[in-house]
């Protein structure tokens, strides 16, 4: 079965593909769950980009011809034709880290993501960490939105 919507008062997605690159974002591993649903749903084509590690560590994204992992991106990311937007083409069932994102709104200023809007002038995680949001998105997505 694939993900329940998870409500996230004004919020607003607005594709700019940051969660899909960032650190504490982008994940490189899946729970077992997430095997289990895709088990479910048949799909091997997202399967055979898994590789389980132990019954609980489950590594993403192995490319399966040459069973390196694919770090450059992710495999099921694409641009928007025409347009500075950014999707994910197993949406609808993409790993549990990613449906999450991001958790709340000090999460998604932390990680730079926009959906709340812009962090107030000053603001800081109470970790110390800096909001990323600058207005700009990483250099790989404007290399990618060229
Ligand atoms: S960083 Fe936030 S606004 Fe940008 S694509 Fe991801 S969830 Fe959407
Ligand atoms: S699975 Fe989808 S949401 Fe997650 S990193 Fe890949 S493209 Fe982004």
């Amino acid at each position: 079965m694939s993900h329940l919507p998870i409500d996230r008062p004004g919020f607003t997605c607005t594709q700019c593909g940051r969660c899909c690159f960032l650190p504490d974002a982008f994940s490189l591993s899946a729970d077992i769950a997430d095997i289990e649903r895709w088990q479910e749903e048949g799909r091997e084509d997202i399967l055979e980009y898994a590789d389980e590690i132990t019954p609980d560590v489950v590594d993403l994204w192995i490319n399966p011809n040459s069973g390196e992992e694919c770090l450059d991106r992710c495999p099921w990311f694409r641009k928007v034709r025409n347009e500075t937007k950014f999707y994910c083409t197993i949406h609808e069932t993409k790993p549990t880290h990613c449906h999450e994102f991001p958790r709340n709104q000090e999460h998604a200023w932390k990680c730079g993501c926009p959906g709340w809007g812009l962090p107030p002038e000053g603001w800081k995680h109470p970790d110390g960490h800096v909001s990323p949001l600058t207005g700009r998105p990483p250099i790989s997505i404007r290399l990618i939105g060229k």
